[in-house]
């Protein structure tokens, strides 16, 4: 990847563990990428927006609307990998796109974009037959759960299965409560430790099961993925993307 000058970015959650990742990549390649400025809580998007090519966003799902409000209003692109949205938050990413570039993904490892490919493979391949079950594990700071990744599996296989994510998923399960309906996906969040992000797709039918699994052990393969969306969304139309389309995995 070579520009003819390096893209400069603004890190917002600059002060965070992604934020810091995004920084330490782009510092590491100098001749595509330069942190023009980051801003965390308290600091203000619009005093230095206007050094940037692009803002790449690791902080919170509140910050969204006002950042891409603020994108819209300066011409900028924004890569959003923030997770947790409520649906009104992502309606502003929606119309916001309508002016500028977006990416947004809950996921920018190249790896796990590879499992969704084979996640929605191996649910048409298998069929109706298989059981499915996701499973994911992430550091004890994560504040939203199931992860975006974990919701994003879900809804590819709920896609694939012609099942309804938002009600036809069980978020784990307790007590008395009778056999597995067929029709479910079954969503389970592990919470410890220092883990970077790990999860595991199950499908399991009598006498058979398959497990696609994607361990994470560092943030710099969310942190490239990310810069590389930003460098990506250079010419393209306006419109809003995720690493599906990045990767040319569509
Ligand atoms: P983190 O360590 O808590 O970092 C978030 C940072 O953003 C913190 O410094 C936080 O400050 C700051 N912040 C909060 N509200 C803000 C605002 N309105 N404006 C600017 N900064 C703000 O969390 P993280 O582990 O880096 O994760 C950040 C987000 O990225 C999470 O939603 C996580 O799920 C997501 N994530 C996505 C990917 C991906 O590939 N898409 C990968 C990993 C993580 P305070 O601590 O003071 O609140």
């Amino acid at each position: 990847m070579s520009n003819e000058s390096p893209l400069k970015i603004i890190i917002s959650g600059a002060k965070g563990r992604m934020g810091q990742a995004v920084k330490e990549c782009a510092e590491a390649d100098p001749e595509n990428f330069e942190v023009a400025a980051g801003i965390d809580v308290g600091e203000k998007l619009e005093d230095v927006i206007a050094q940037a090519d692009a803002v790449i966003d690791f902080s919170a799902p509140e910050a969204l609307h006002t950042t891409v409000r603020l994108c819209v209003e300066n011409g900028k692109r924004l890569v959003v990998g923030t997770t947790g949205h409520d649906e009104k938050q992502l309606k502003a990413a929606r119309s916001g796109a309508n002016n500028i570039g977006i990416v947004m993904a809950p996921n920018f490892s190249v790896g796990v974009n590879t499992l969704f490919w084979m996640t929605q493979k191996a649910a048409e391949i298998l069929g109706e037959d298989y059981d499915l079950e996701v499973i994911e594990m992430h550091h004890h700071h994560k504040k939203d759960a199931p992860s975006g990744t974990a919701r994003r599996l879900g809804e590819i296989l709920a896609k694939a299965r012609g099942l309804d994510y938002d009600t036809q998923t069980a978020h784990g399960r307790e007590g008395l409560i009778g056999a597995r309906p067929k029709d479910e996906i079954g969503m389970h969040s592990l919470r410890g430790g220092d883990v970077v992000g790990d999860h595991t797709v199950i499908y399991a039918t009598n006498g058979e099961r398959v497990e696609l699994s994607h361990k994470a052990s560092s943030r710099d393969a969310f942190a490239k993925g990310a810069l590389r969306a930003a460098q990506w969304l250079g010419d393209r139309p306006n419109g809003l993307y995720d690493m599906q389309d990045v990767l040319g995995l569509r």
